[in-house]
């Protein structure tokens, strides 16, 4: 970022030119792969669903992050999708981690990540796992109820702790709220029952909702996270740092950055840490899915004399389709290739030529709910044997694939890096 800064280049004009190129390195990467692989000869599984990833995507939003949220130290919250690749640059750049799991520790300690950089931000955790976590000096954590302060007070006294309170998460994708964090009214009575057990509240924690559309949430956050810690304050606790949780996304981020930055400078003085744990806003875009066609069935409807065909994919929602069940999400399908060759990026702004064919795409397993599309619009025919991709594919995708059906549940990736900053960090 400073690097940009010194040669007088601005964000978006640099966010423009790396897009650019994204598009040029994801296509290539997706000709090449598609091209090798001949279906009527080819092993077992080599025609399976793969993803490209531009890790200078990524790095682009690193970039994005910085200029917007100075004083927000971003955690990236492993669960929204822990490639190995995506940990690794984001060490490299510097951010922390949000983990929910021994695993996830694990994952990420092992890459050299120092705990101090891992909060394990899940209020209601595994007793084993806080003792992994304690073993391997992983002291910064959440709660939001009496047993699990009694909990930590047995097995790890000295834990960072975060207290976790509500938050109106009405107006995003997934609400968290339902099932997470500590009425203000009860902040005070935890934090009283925290003196009583002398164990270390550090600071407060919150989540406005993953894909948060409401940027008056974080505003109203702030505010509550500040009563907090005055109450904190006025039992004898220090608390030092604020963590403002995810639900960024990319489309909104400008707009929720400068409400949560003017309510931070507000109502928290410039020696408070303030962490965060984004998730889909670094990774949503930086990954595109590539998708074979296993079969189709043509519908023909005598009565209105039209013709429509529904294609069955290799992959589906029981797969890296799962966004669509458990993160509301509408992937969008687009051609890849067909008859008429490789079309990636060619029908970009065609959807809406009125001489189009009707499809809806569905995934391969035996189940009814395993649908992609139930309508959707292509100007060119697609048959068996033909390819789809889908943009996008970054959160909440792989991570929650299942093998129902004995399909696979893990996938190619293949990596490009559209910013020569990235790969240089990388050593690609
Ligand atoms: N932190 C916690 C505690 C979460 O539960 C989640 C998502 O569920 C995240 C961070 C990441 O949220 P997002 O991907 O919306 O940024």
């Amino acid at each position: 970022y400073e690097a940009l800064q010194s040669t007088g280049n601005t964000l978006g004009n640099h966010v423009d030119h790396g897009a650019g190129i994204s598009r040029q390195l994801i296509g290539e990467a997706l000709r090449s792969r598609v091209e090798a692989i001949n279906q009527d000869t080819c092993e077992v599984g080599d025609e399976d669903a793969f993803f490209v990833a531009d890790l200078g995507e990524v790095y682009r939003q690193h970039l994005r992050w910085k200029n917007n949220l100075k004083r927000v130290t971003p955690h990236y919250a492993v669960k929204c999708n822990p490639d190995p690749q995506v940990l690794r640059l984001l060490s490299e750049l510097g951010t922390g981690f949000d983990c929910a799991s021994k695993t996830e520790i694990e994952q990420v300690l092992k890459i050299g990540v120092d705990p101090s950089r891992i909060i394990y931000a899940q209020p209601c955790k595994t007793k084993s796992y806080v003792r992994y976590a304690a073993q391997h000096g992983v002291k910064q954590m959440t709660f939001d109820n009496a047993d699990e302060l009694y909990k930590t007070k047995q097995l790890f006294p000295d834990a960072e702790l975060y207290l976790r309170i509500l938050t109106d998460d009405s107006a995003s994708l997934c609400r968290l709220s339902q099932k997470f964090g500590a009425a203000l009214e009860s902040a005070v009575e935890l934090l009283e029952l925290a003196k009583k057990l002398e164990l270390n509240v550090v600071g407060v924690a919150f989540h406005v909702g993953s894909g948060a559309s409401d940027p008056k949430a974080f505003l109203k956050a702030v505010q509550d996270a500040r009563f907090v810690f005055d109450q904190a304050a006025s039992l004898g606790f220090n608390m030092h740092t604020l963590d403002v949780g995810g639900g960024f996304c990319g489309e909104t981020f400008e707009a929720m950055a400068a409400v949560l930055s003017s309510a931070l400078d507000a109502y928290f003085p410039p020696h408070i840490r303030v962490i965060g744990e984004p998730g889909r806003y670094y990774v949503s875009k930086a990954f595109t899915i590539a998708c074979h066609v296993i079969a189709r069935r043509t519908v023909a409807d005598a009565t209105l004399g039209t013709t429509s065909y529904m294609l069955y994919m290799n992959d589906g929602v029981y797969g890296n389709f799962s966004s669509i069940i458990f993160d509301h999400q509408n992937p969008v399908p687009r051609i890849l290739q067909s008859s008429n060759g490789f079309a990636y990026d060619k029908h970009r702004s065609g959807y809406d030529t009125p001489s189009m064919t009707e499809y809806s795409i569905w995934g391969p397993t035996c189940d009814g709910i395993d649908v992609i599309s139930s309508s959707c619009m292509f100007s060119e025919t697609v048959d068996v044997g033909d390819w789809l991709y889908f943009e996008e594919m970054g959160a909440y995708t792989k991570c929650s694939a299942t093998r129902f059906n004995g399909f696979t549940d893990s996938h190619d990736v293949l990596y490009v890096c559209s910013e020569p900053g990235a790969s240089a960090l990388l050593g690609l």
